[in-house]
């Protein structure tokens, strides 16, 4: 027998959420999901699943018919991508300058293709020059590219690489798990084929879903496969029934899921995609300036820092793991640690979403002062202030 009075309530408290994901939820988002669960060939849930599609299309500024939200958190995004794309001895280039990189080249290799590594240095972009140089010669069927490297806080620049596949007749393949929501994508614009997000960074939705969108090229290669695809249930094949007219059975959409998202994307279309990117880059702004002025410095150079994800050099003598565990149990803030080469030298401070406010650089960084101080590390006065006249520039 089990003694059921054991367990208490689910009671998590209030945490503020300046990590790498998931960021902070708005309450609408969760009142969305506590709706009555319905079938997923209800009628009413098929009207919400098109307005999910849409909504998406507005976020991923795209035409794609094919753009839905894959039933999995942003790895499987990533791997629905890959799974689908590529088949044993394809050529494939992927760019790596951090974790996301290397899980993508993991992938590849999975998958039988012919791996083709471009590598920079973690904490910088990858230059277009390099890709450039790994392609020469080559017939790739796929490049692969981390427009945000959340392990990092780089951003690399599509332009240039979308280019360079088009020219050698690739598939562009983009992750977007960071970026979407808190800066420019334009899956159209830039020529991407196939992109995927997550929903819990820079859409401010929980974990579980993970948006996915195919040009007509993707869906061309898709359908040309001599193969079927290895994994049943990411072959977008399949799941490209039931998002579609046919409303086909092929696994059970996680509903209340879908409501959220559809939720967080009504706040973004109601919020407007330049307005929220602008919003981003002053709170990042906002931040570096409260680092810097106490006497931080960043990891990587300022033309390539992402807005939603900061690297910050943990200073000397400041103890990583005492550091984040007083931002937690002092001030319930949440930042994430560095990963891989980066481990114990750096912090990583998201700016994500919802949580992407004045209100959380403020405490951040009065919190970050008095947690330093308290560790004997010389701090400088005035990062609240330098902080508080970006905000003063901008909005004043
Ligand atoms: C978070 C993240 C992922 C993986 O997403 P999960 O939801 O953790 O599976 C992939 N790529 C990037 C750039 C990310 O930041």
């Amino acid at each position: 027998m089990i003694d059921a009075n054991a367990f208490r309530d689910v009671d998590p408290g209030q945490r503020v959420l300046m990590g790498p994901g998931p960021s902070d939820v708005p309450p609408r988002v969760l009142q969305a999901m506590a709706a009555p669960t319905i079938g997923h060939l209800d009628p009413r849930f098929l009207a919400l699943m098109d307005e999910t599609q849409e909504l998406l299309r507005y976020v991923f500024q795209t035409a794609n018919e094919f753009t839905i939200p894959v039933s999995g958190t942003g790895s499987a995004g990533m791997e629905t991508c890959f799974v689908n794309l590529v088949e044993p001895g394809d050529e494939v280039v992927v760019c790596i300058n951090g974790v996301f990189g290397t899980r993508m080249a993991d992938i590849v290799n999975r998958l039988g293709g012919n791996l083709v590594k471009v590598e920079a240095e973690w904490g910088r972009a990858v230059a277009p020059e390099a890709v450039e140089k790994a392609v020469a010669g080559r017939k790739p069927k796929l490049i692969a590219v981390v427009h945000a490297e959340t392990s990092t806080g780089a951003c690399t620049p599509l332009d240039d690489i979308a280019c360079i596949a088009a020219d050698a007749g690739a598939l562009f393949l983009v992750d977007t798990v960071t970026s979407l929501g808190g800066m420019p994508v334009g899956v159209d614009a830039v020529g991407i084929d196939a992109v995927y997000s997550g929903t819990q960074k820079c859409l401010s939705c929980p974990p579980g879903l993970a948006p996915v969108s195919f040009s007509a090229e993707a869906l061309n290669a898709l359908e040309s496969r001599k193969a079927p695809v290895v994994s049943w249930y990411l072959d977008m094949g399949m799941v490209r029934q039931y998002w579609g007219g046919a409303r086909k059975y092929h696994h059970t959409a996680p509903i209340n899921m879908v409501y959220a998202l559809r939720e967080a994307l009504r706040i973004i279309a109601e919020e407007g995609l330049e307005a929220r990117w602008a919003r981003h880059l002053l709170n990042h702004c906002a931040l570096v300036a409260g680092l810097e002025a106490m006497g931080l410095s960043m990891l990587v150079p300022e033309a390539e820092r992402l807005p939603m994800l900061n690297a910050v050099r943990i200073p000397d003598g400041a103890d990583d793991k005492k550091v984040r565990a007083a931002l937690l149990a002092d001030f319930g803030i949440e930042i994430g640690a560095g990963l891989g080469p980066l481990a114990g030298r750096v912090w990583r401070v998201g700016l994500m979403g919802h949580a992407a406010c004045r209100r959380n650089v403020t405490l951040f960084l009065a919190a970050l002062e008095t947690i330093l101080k308290a560790e004997g590390v010389k701090v400088n006065a005035g990062g609240l202030e330098a902080a508080a006249a970006v905000y003063g520039q901008r909005t004043g």
